[in-house]
């Protein structure tokens, strides 16, 4: 029989792979033999898996991201997946100082660039007739959190792009879905880790009472990449231990 969740062979593309959930990510389709390129600002000085490639690249800047897929289309003639995972937070402050240069970044890196992406490997995608986006979101595209208005916007407007390119790229086999983080182990989250008092209260607003971590990610990633989800479009998953079901703090 089939292995419904096999990524075998797939031509697999990661934002923000180098660090953090994107990193657990690519490891594990490189582990299922995928074939991965990772888009980051910054490439390791050792590559040590021999089917995960980095490439140099801002999401932000359109003409890096083409030439990125330029290069990847010269050995591959196709692009099956899209994982825009690359983010950013940059909290405030204060809540009564909101920074208009903070807003802006954010949103170029959390919004465009995923739309950038997915813009440029969509095209690819719809004369393949074929593919699967994921961008990953977060319970901010939810419900509100306190002094990062930037982030939480970025991440709203994220999960409905998803919506409205699954939309217009259905018709040509192309799924698009979101997957929406709690909170996670990484660099992003390690100020509020660190800190015993906001490392609690986060636990205790799970039905699991714990913080993720970055290999709860890959499951529904890989669920979301493979023929198992060939039926599931324009969605969201949250993998965030209960946290937006939860309706009291005990
Ligand atoms: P990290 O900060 O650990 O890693 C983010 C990665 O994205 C880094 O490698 C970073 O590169 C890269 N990146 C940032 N900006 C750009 C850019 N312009 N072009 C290319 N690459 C870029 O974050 P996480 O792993 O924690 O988060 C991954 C995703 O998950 C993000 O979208 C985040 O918003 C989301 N998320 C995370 C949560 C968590 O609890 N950790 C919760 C909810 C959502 P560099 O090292 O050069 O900065």
């Amino acid at each position: 029989m089939n292995d419904l969740f096999s990524v075998e062979n797939k031509i697999v593309v990661i934002t923000g792979g180098t660090r953090g959930i994107g990193n657990a990510i690519a490891n594990e389709f490189a582990k299922r033999n995928s074939i991965v390129f990772i888009l980051d600002k910054l490439v390791p000085k050792k590559n040590k898996i021999t089917n995960i490639s980095h490439i140099k690249c801002d999401i932000t800047n359109n003409t890096q991201i083409h030439n990125a897929c330029k290069n990847i289309l010269k050995k591959n003639k196709k692009i099956h997946v899209l994982i825009n995972n690359a983010g950013i937070t940059i909290p405030n402050n204060t809540k009564d100082d909101y920074s208009l240069k903070n807003w802006e970044k954010t949103l170029t890196v959390n919004l465009t660039g995923a739309f950038i992406c997915a813009q440029t490997i969509g095209k690819i995608m719809k004369k393949q007739k074929d593919g699967s986006i994921i961008n990953i979101t977060s319970i901010n595209a939810e419900v509100g959190f306190p002094n990062n208005p930037a982030y939480v916007a970025s991440k709203g407007g994220l999960k409905m792009l998803t919506k409205s390119l699954a939309k217009d790229y259905g018709k040509y086999g192309i799924r698009v879905n979101n997957l929406g983080p709690g909170y996670i182990q990484t660099d992003m989250t390690k100020k509020s880790y660190k800190n015993k008092k906001t490392r609690n209260a986060r636990e205790k607003q799970t039905l699991l009472g714990k913080w993720g971590n970055v290999s709860d990610l890959i499951g529904p990633c890989i669920f979301l990449a493979s023929d198992s989800s060939k039926y599931i479009t324009g969605q969201d998953i949250y993998v965030d231990g209960g946290w937006l079901a939860n309706g009291l703090i005990e």
